[in-house]
């Protein structure tokens, strides 16, 4: 039977919006000392807002139409990137809904490519990471040996060493890069920035006080994961990043290889293989359904003090059972 002590410690949990889905998984967070934590939507709020429109060549002087066509190639993306994208070119282009999708394709961890026509004109389009675009036949800019611009605020140029300092430049800020091809011409970066949930940096702080070490492990450039790792506290040797999203559950593994006792915490669909995989899994309760189906425990307000309150409750829990 369960202990008296665990049933307890499961109502006071669910009291505070961490619903627990069984004694054992209760029992399991007692042992925890290593937290693996998504970074978008975990981490961070999940709400990116789209920060940096940069179109390069004939697109620097149509850059509405730039923005209208990679919107409409991230219409039916459910990805919060694509979200905010196609948000912000709702509310700030005149013509962002005269353009037509069609061959839609999401690659999970890379982007999606989509055919768009806009003005009559078809385009074949991909908006994604620099993995997506090495995979697609894109025509890359010149490397110039005018090194001049480089690092400057705006990119000026086409020129690609010009191009990947200010990816760079974007990630050292905390956003993320991506970029965009248009008929396999490497046509401009859009940027999209999301900030840290008010509580995450607390919520860390108070696990390391506990012991357990927070480690981040996210799909993201490993730039742009550093800069919100330290705006919360993470030690950036505790970043891995550029994770692709059949690989998440391997690096659960590996620290359990390690000795570790592994909490995951994660909202999206790419998450579900680490959540099953982890010792104990935590779903952020706005996640999605497959994120929630796949954990022991669901964290309903979303916050990361949601996972302090049940290694806190379970250690209690634990004293009393011993
Ligand atoms: P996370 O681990 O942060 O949840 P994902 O594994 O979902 O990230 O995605 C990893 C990376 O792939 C993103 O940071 C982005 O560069 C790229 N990506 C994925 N989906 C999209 C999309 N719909 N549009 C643009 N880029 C995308
Ligand atoms: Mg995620």
């Amino acid at each position: 039977a369960t202990p008296l002590s665990v049933t307890v410690s499961t109502g006071r949990a669910a009291r505070m919006g961490v619903l627990v889905r069984s004694a054992e998984a209760l029992e399991t967070c007692g042992k925890v000392n290593a937290v693996v934590l998504d970074k978008t939507g975990t981490i961070t709020a999940g709400k990116p807002t789209l920060t940096d429109v940069l179109p390069f060549g004939k697109w620097r002087r149509q850059a509405d139409d730039f923005l209208t066509i990679v919107a409409a190639a991230e219409r039916d993306s459910e990805h919060p990137l694509a979200v905010a994208i196609v948000a912000t070119a709702a509310e700030h282009v005149d013509a962002a809904d005269a353009a037509q999708t069609t061959d839609f394709q999401a690659i999970a961890g890379r982007g999606v490519t989509a055919r768009v026509t806009f003005r009559g004109l078809p385009h074949t389009v991909a908006v994604g990471n620099t993995d997506l675009i090495d995979d697609l036949d894109v025509d890359m800019p010149d490397v110039t040996s005018d090194t001049s611009e480089i690092a400057s605020e705006t990119i000026h140029d086409t020129n690609l060493d010009a191009i990947i300092a200010d990816m760079e430049l974007l990630s050292q800020q905390g956003k993320t890069p991506i970029l965009a091809a248009i008929d396999g011409h490497l046509a401009g970066i859009v940027a999209v920035a999301d900030v840290p949930k008010a509580d995450s940096r607390q919520a860390i702080e108070l696990l390391r006080k506990r012991g357990v070490e927070a480690v981040m492990l996210t799909g993201d450039n490993p730039t742009t994961a550093r800069a919100i790792a330290s705006q919360v506290g993470i030690d950036e040797r505790h970043v891995i990043a550029g994770v692709r999203p059949e690989r998440k559950a391997d690096e659960i593994a590996k620290l359990q290889s390690q000795g570790y006792t592994v909490a995951m915490v994660g909202d999206g669909i790419n998450d579900a293989p680490a959540l099953a995989r982890a010792n104990v899994g935590f779903a952020i309760g706005t996640g999605t359904d497959v994120a929630v189906q796949s954990a022991d425990v669901t964290l309903m307000g979303g916050s990361l003090m949601g996972l302090v309150h049940a290694l806190d409750l379970t250690h209690a829990a634990m004293r009393n059972i011993a």
